[in-house]
C-alpha cells in the first residue's frame, strides 16, 4: 500500500514540475526522442549489416517498384539540402573513383574532350581569381551570401583578358550552391 502511495506522490510531483518547467521539460522529451532514435539507428544499421544477404534482394524488389516514388523524394531532397546533397555526391564520388579507377579515368577525359571549352574556361576563370581577389565581389550575386561560393558563368570566354572583361561586366559571378543549383536547373530546362 505505501509503496502506491510514493508512487502516486511522485507522479504528482513530475506533474506540477512539468507544469512549472515547460522549456526545460521540452528539452528533455527532446533528449530522450534523440537517444531512442540513435538507439534504434544503430541496431537498424548492425542488423542490415549482418543481413546483408537476405535483404539486398528484397530490397532491389522494393525499389523496382517504387522507383518513381524514391527518384521523386531525391529531387526534392536535393532542392531542399543543396549543400548537404552536394557533400554527399562529393563523398561518393571520390569512392566510385577509388574502386573505378580506370573506368572513371576514361569517362572525366571523355568528359574533359566533350567540354573542353567549358574546363578551360573555369580552370582559367578560377586561376585569374586566385591571382587578383579583388576583381570580384565575394558574394552571392541573389542573396549575399559569403558562405559556399561558387563561380556562375553566363558565358564561356577561353582568352584571359575576355575572362577579365566577363567579370567586370558581371557575366561571370559567384553565387551560393543554393542558387547556384537552382540557375543550373532552369539552364537545363532551357537546353
Ligand atoms: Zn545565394
Amino acid at each position: 500500500m505505501d509503496k502506491e502511495k510514493n508512487k502516486e506522490y511522485h507522479r504528482e510531483y513530475m506533474k506540477k514540475w512539468r507544469k512549472k518547467n515547460p522549456e526545460r521539460n521540452k528539452e528533455i522529451a527532446k533528449q530522450s526522442r534523440d537517444k531512442r532514435k540513435r538507439k534504434r539507428n544503430e541496431y537498424n544499421k548492425k542488423y542490415r549489416q549482418q543481413n546483408k544477404n537476405k535483404l539486398l534482394p528484397q530490397h532491389k524488389e522494393w525499389y523496382k517498384n517504387n522507383k518513381k516514388k524514391v527518384l521523386d523524394y531525391n529531387k526534392r531532397y536535393k532542392i531542399i539540402h543543396p549543400i548537404k546533397t552536394k557533400r554527399w555526391a562529393k563523398k561518393s564520388q571520390q569512392k566510385y573513383i577509388k574502386q573505378n579507377k580506370e573506368l572513371s579515368n576514361k569517362r572525366s577525359l571523355a568528359d574533359y574532350y566533350k567540354n573542353k571549352k567549358l574546363w578551360i574556361s573555369r580552370y582559367r576563370t578560377r586561376r585569374i581569381v586566385k591571382r587578383d581577389p579583388t576583381l570580384i565581389k565575394k558574394v552571392c550575386k541573389k542573396c549575399k551570401s559569403r558562405k559556399n561560393l561558387e563561380f556562375h558563368h553566363e558565358i564561356y570566354p577561353l582568352n584571359y583578358d575576355e575572362i577579365r572583361k566577363a567579370i567586370k561586366n558581371e557575366k561571370i559571378y559567384y553565387l551560393c550552391i543554393k542558387h547556384h543549383s537552382k540557375i543550373k536547373k532552369k539552364c537545363r530546362k532551357r537546353s
